[in-house]
């Protein structure tokens, strides 16, 4: 009885270690499939629309540093790529809202210019493929 005892102990004690394994690999897997999703954001691609038109696409993840001016009705906003991302430099409108917004950081926050119409926004390459067409 007591040795019937041991091997039941035994064995549950193997059985708890593959159980941990198992739990390790799973928690492991989770880890780092959420460190790729965080390091490649799914979306790179960029767009500036301006009063509704598609003025200028970009992938960040290879677009050079640059500044360029995206004029609407006279006005004018200041568009600057640098290190792989994109913000509103400098802006004629009244409020400043766009460049207060600073860099573009989510798809499901644009840097929008209501007074310039103006909106810089992540976009896919569906979409891209379709403006460009
Ligand atoms: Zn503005």
């Amino acid at each position: 009885m007591c040795r019937k005892a041991f091997g039941f102990s035994v064995g549950a004690v193997m059985k708890n270690k593959v159980f941990i394994i198992v739990i390790i690999i799973i928690f492991v897997l989770g880890i780092v499939g959420s460190a790729v999703v965080l390091l490649m954001p799914p979306k790179s691609r960029i767009r500036v629309v301006s009063d509704g038109e598609t003025v200028y696409t970009a992938d960040l993840r290879t677009a050079e540093d640059t500044v360029f001016d995206v004029e609407y009705q006279g006005h004018v906003n200041t568009v600057e790529i640098k290190d792989h991302r994109i913000r509103v430099k400098e802006a004629d409108c009244p409020d400043q809202t766009c460049v207060r917004m600073g860099w573009l950081s989510s798809s499901a926050a644009p840097i929008v210019c209501l007074p310039h119409k103006l909106v810089i926004e992540f976009t896919d390459g569906a979409d891209v493929d379709a403006v460009t067409r």
